[in-house]
């Protein structure tokens, strides 16, 4: 039976096997309408509509709502473990899972593929791609992975260094794999490709490091390039040779200027996560990322523009990769303002009369909430979702009304939403039935400042930030509960039409899981916590809730095998918030065994308990050095090492804390750590390019100062 993936259900007619699954769907528990027969017709969609889960936002316009109703409002209280399943990592895991003809494709931190028996989560084969875990360094937010693609019984898989590759669905052999990347520079990949055609679309991530970004569509037989489209100018504002060359003449190139980090660095712009198929009018919206380095003024001193595409929404024509139109949230982006996060299309009554209207919605960093029409990129409204203190509001095009301090300087000022953005990456997902988004958002705030000392390193984040803004090797005490009191999550239900939240529920803290929607009336969220909650869609009434014993950021997804509805998160405790925020924690969380965690109605399986190693939390030496060297070592700590093992030398637990390092102990076993990359095998490579040997010794007196300092 050859109905393996996106491929074979579309066009001429669906397999035997498929009408009759399709018929059995209808009387156990698939949403039945008017729409049922338009979607079959749509391969992408009839996957979500019924049984299975094809592609990462689970259709092309990625609602993340599954048809799906066996479970519903009035029987989620039976939910219980089927299974689960060791990832066999303590990094992060973010991986929407894809479930096909019975089996469930879901991967895990290191780009490693499990295939997976979807009824019983029998291990069927593992691909590891066998990074080198020096690209690690690479990696701005741990190394994650978000999912793979799947056409005609290939499945597509993104790896960490920058390799895509294509495997036989059914064995895991690997039939071809190509380069994406100029793999001398810091690109990372962690997003899942996506099938449009007979291309498969995959970019790539590096923006804090300092890339130039890009999207590419390779033909899925054997990862010939089709086309690819520059989100920023070639920095000699020379053609390409890519799709993307009319759009620079014509727009890119005017809003940049001549000189700068950007022209070296290549200014950013990376495509690490949204992209969607708009089979309407047959275009790729993608979501661009932020500049490198953030800061406008370092990376484009001479320029005044708006730095095209950084932080928009770009169309372009799904077969060629021309430019179709642009909407940029954030022009001349300062902020890390990437506008990655999830593009939704949807019809909504925003038409002549209430007419329904294709409109694409996105809920990027900046906080606020956009809806633009799908076939021109037409402004149609944006609204802060969150408490936002960047602007003073949008104009009539929705372009930011930016306040005077927003443009930081010498002086330190808190913006809100900070880099860690009012949304991540953790997917939203719409529901056609109740008409709402459902939004996993955040405050997070965040002190800026210019780097006064910038100049390009080599393999580390160039931001153009400081981030020993406000610091000191001895803070008040109070100082950390204070900053955790900054910190909010929350889910909220935004009506996109009337441009207001419905109902929201506020969260113990940031950084929780993406969400699913279901016909049964449902929103699923994970939470850092560990819990798996089910809220009634209309409400937010809380009506179920499982602690999954590890932190959950990934997404849920629904499917249904032999008449029996599945719901299926990954688990896994990492990612940008784990290794940066470290001080939001009481006490470092240990690192967690990331699983496959899948439930059924009336299942009574167990999740086992976590095996956790204790963290010895107690200086293996004395603080040492003068104040002067302490502070020095502040600064190059925030510089060099604040972003993976935490701001304040705090580690979240993920990465190790520095303070109870045995290493840290030992003046000569610090430096051949640090200076010449006697752990690159873990990742850590030599920082010999960036710190001297007096450098590295005061960096070790801050954390030592930090060890033995009384930390509240
Ligand atoms: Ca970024």
């Amino acid at each position: 039976m050859e109905r393996s993936g996106l491929g074979s259900l579309r066009g001429k007619g669906l397999a035997p096997v498929t009408l009759v699954t399709l018929l059995l769907l209808g009387a156990c528990g698939v949403r039945q309408g008017a729409s049922l027969d338009q979607e079959t017709d749509s391969f992408a969609r009839a996957g979500s509509a019924h049984a299975e889960w094809l592609t990462y936002g689970g259709t092309y316009d990625e609602q993340r709502h599954s048809r799906l109703m066996q479970v519903n409002t009035g029987n989620v209280d039976r939910l219980g473990v089927a299974w689960t399943y060791d990832l066999k990592t303590g990094r992060g895991v973010e991986a929407t899972p894809i479930v096909a003809n019975g089996i469930m494709y879901v991967t895990s931190a290191w780009s490693v593929l499990h295939a997976l028996d979807a009824r019983t989560g029998k291990e069927l084969w593992v691909h590891d791609p066998a990074v080198d875990k020096a690209v690690g360094a690479k990696a701005c937010c741990d190394v994650v992975n978000r999912g793979v693609a799947i056409r005609d019984g290939v499945i597509f898989l993104g790896v960490l260094d920058g390799r895509l590759e294509a495997l036989d669905a059914k064995t895991g052999k690997l039939l071809w794999s190509v380069v994406t990347v100029d793999q001398s520079k810091p690109y990372t990949i962690t997003g899942a490709p996506r099938v449009v055609k007979d291309m498969v679309l995959i970019g790539n991530g590096g923006a804090e490091l300092g890339v130039r970004g890009y999207i590419s569509a390779y033909d899925v037989k054997d990862g010939t390039l089709r086309w690819r489209f520059y989100t920023v100018p070639n920095p000699a504002k020379a053609p390409d040779g890519a799709a993307s060359d009319s759009a620079h003449a014509r727009l890119g190139n005017a809003s940049w200027g001549d000189s700068g980090a950007w022209t070296s660095d290549g200014g950013g712009g990376t495509v690490w996560d949204s992209i969607v198929y708009d089979e309407v009018n047959d275009q790729v919206i993608m979501g661009v990322g932020n500049g490198s380095p953030w800061n406008a003024e370092k990376r484009d001193p001479a320029g005044k523009g708006d730095n095209l595409f950084l932080s928009s929404m770009v169309a372009v024509d799904a077969d060629t990769g021309e430019y179709r139109w642009h909407f940029q949230g954030t022009p001349r982006d300062n902020w890390d303002y990437t506008a990655t996060q999830t593009i939704i299309l949807a019809d909504l009554p925003l038409g002549a009369g209430g007419a329904a209207r294709r409109v694409a919605m996105q809920a990027p960093k900046n906080g606020f909430f956009y809806v633009v029409d799908a076939r021109t990129g037409e402004f149609l409204s944006g609204t802060a979702f969150v408490p936002q203190t960047w602007t003073t509001g949008l104009d009539p095009k929705g372009r930011p009304i930016e306040v005077a301090e927003a443009r930081y300087g010498d002086e330190v000022v808190m913006l809100s939403p900070g880099p860690l953005g009012a949304h991540n990456w953790q997917p939203m997902a719409f529901s056609p039935e109740t008409g709402l988004a459902y939004i996993p958002a955040q405050e997070v705030p965040q002190a800026m400042v210019r780097d006064a000392l910038f100049e390009k390193q080599p393999a580390k984040w160039n931001t153009g930030m400081d981030f020993s803004a406000g610091l000191a090797p001895d803070l008040p005490e109070g100082t950390l509960k204070a900053l955790r009191a900054t910190l909010k999550g929350r889910l909220i239900a935004w009506d996109p039409v009337k441009r207001e939240a419905r109902w929201t529920v506020e969260h113990d803290g940031p950084w929780n899981g993406g969400i699913l929607s279901t016909a049964g009336g449902l929103v699923f969220q994970g939470k850092l916590s560990g819990d798996l909650v089910a809220y009634d869609a209309a409400t937010g009434r809380k009506l179920w809730s499982r602690n999954l014993k590890a932190g959950v950021a990934a997404p849920p997804v629904a499917y249904m095998i032999d008449g029996e509805q599945y719901l299926t998160v990954a688990t896994g405790w990492g990612s940008a918030f784990a290794l940066a925020g470290g001080f939001a924690f009481e006490r470092a969380v240990p690192p967690m065994v990331g699983r496959v965690v899948t439930f059924k109605l009336g299942a009574k399986g167990e999740i086992p308990d976590p095996v956790l190693t204790p963290v010895d939390a107690t200086p293996k030496a004395q603080s040492f050095g003068s104040a002067t060297l302490i502070s020095a070592g502040l600064t190059h700590y925030a510089r060099n090492c604040a972003v993976c093992h935490g701001p304040l030398a705090i580690s979240s637990g993920v990465l190790p804390d520095l303070r109870w390092s045995a290493i840290t102990a030992d003046k000569a076993a610090w430096a051949e750590v640090v200076l010449n990359g006697s752990l690159a095998g873990n990742g850590m490579v030599a920082f010999n390019r960036q710190l001297s040997p007096a450098d590295a010794e005061a960096i070790r007196a801050y954390v030592l100062h930090q060890a033995n300092s009384k930390l509240s």
